[in-house]
């Protein structure tokens, strides 16, 4: 319980927080500061028959500006109700009295006019890096910071459109998956795996636990790593024209993810050598391997 900035400082009492420390105790005739003794809201406060009672024992009673703010701090002490048990935090706007994220995020969107955050867990593993995690967390919630999300924020900005092709309104959805520059990148990801079947057209389809390799625990997982590369490498050359204004050609950008993602999971394979060749013309040769995950 915090009551403000020192206050008092006519008469001596320099700052009070908690029922401890309510100031240090002056000589009642002289208002010098007596040795090292506390004052405590306990001290001036009985409320032990249920109604408080102030009890201060002033040798001269204060007058002018010191009463007026001794007034003041007894009208701000005057709903507290002491209890035996030690001082403790209670957070107001949930019912437990416990601080909550989840709360507290609930109260923002509902402030907000906002739809409640959906709750999705992070996927966290011991071969993906946990930023990365956190990152496509953000991304299939929706909140990266994409030109229509920071607009919602009543950040003033030139344009809401796509960096990238300028022809559509820049949402997560749009700059990781549908614009069409960036469509040709995860179409280069399906062509590299071979798996040209397969279509990436939603966040779902991009980073929701998917029946690819379902079967095999180490398919999934850098089959997962590949997705996420991309994922990640798209949003960085995104930043990069954004706030750089550099191009990048789909080439360099494959690249970049064959290798972002060769370093995830080569860092934690145990048992066989991988080959970086190998991973270039058949990624799905590695999903046989063991020792990844
Ligand atoms: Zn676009």
């Amino acid at each position: 319980m915090f009551f403000g900035p020192p206050k008092f400082s006519s008469i001596g009492l320099e700052v009070f927080i908690a029922n401890y420390f309510l100031g240090f105790e002056l000589d009642p005739l002289t208002h010098v500061k007596k040795s090292k003794k506390f004052v405590t809201i306990a001290n001036r406060l009985n409320s032990s028959d249920g109604t408080n009672v102030e009890l201060w024992n002033w040798g001269r009673p204060p007058r002018g500006r010191a009463a007026s703010e001794l007034n003041n701090l007894a009208t701000l002490i005057s709903p507290i109700v002491l209890k035996d048990n030690p001082d403790s935090w209670k957070w107001n706007l949930d019912t437990s009295g416990c601080f909550k994220t989840k709360t507290l995020a609930l109260l923002i969107d509902k402030a907000k006019h906002a739809p409640p955050t959906p709750h999705i867990k992070t996927e966290t593993n011991s071969t993906l890096p946990m930023n990365i995690a956190i990152f496509i967390w953000r991304a299939k919630l929706g909140r990266l910071l994409t030109r229509t999300e920071l607009e919602k924020h009543d950040i003033d900005l030139d344009s809401t459109l796509c960096p990238l092709c300028q022809t559509h309104e820049e949402s997560a959805a749009h700059i990781l998956i549908s614009c069409p520059l960036v469509a040709q990148i995860w179409q280069l990801v399906l062509d590299w795996w071979n798996k040209s079947s397969l279509s990436i057209g939603s966040l779902d389809d991009a980073f929701a636990e998917c029946q690819t390799f379902a079967n095999s625990a180490t398919g999934k997982i850098i089959w997962k790593a590949t997705k996420w590369a991309c994922g990640y490498t798209i949003w960085k050359y995104r930043n990069l024209k954004v706030f750089h204004n550099k191009t990048w050609t789909p080439a360099l950008i494959i690249s970049e993810i064959q290798a972002q993602s060769f370093k995830w999971i080569s860092k934690r394979q145990k048992k066989a050598q991988l080959s970086w060749h190998q991973w270039l013309i058949n990624p799905e040769s590695f999903v046989t391997r063991t020792g990844v995950g």
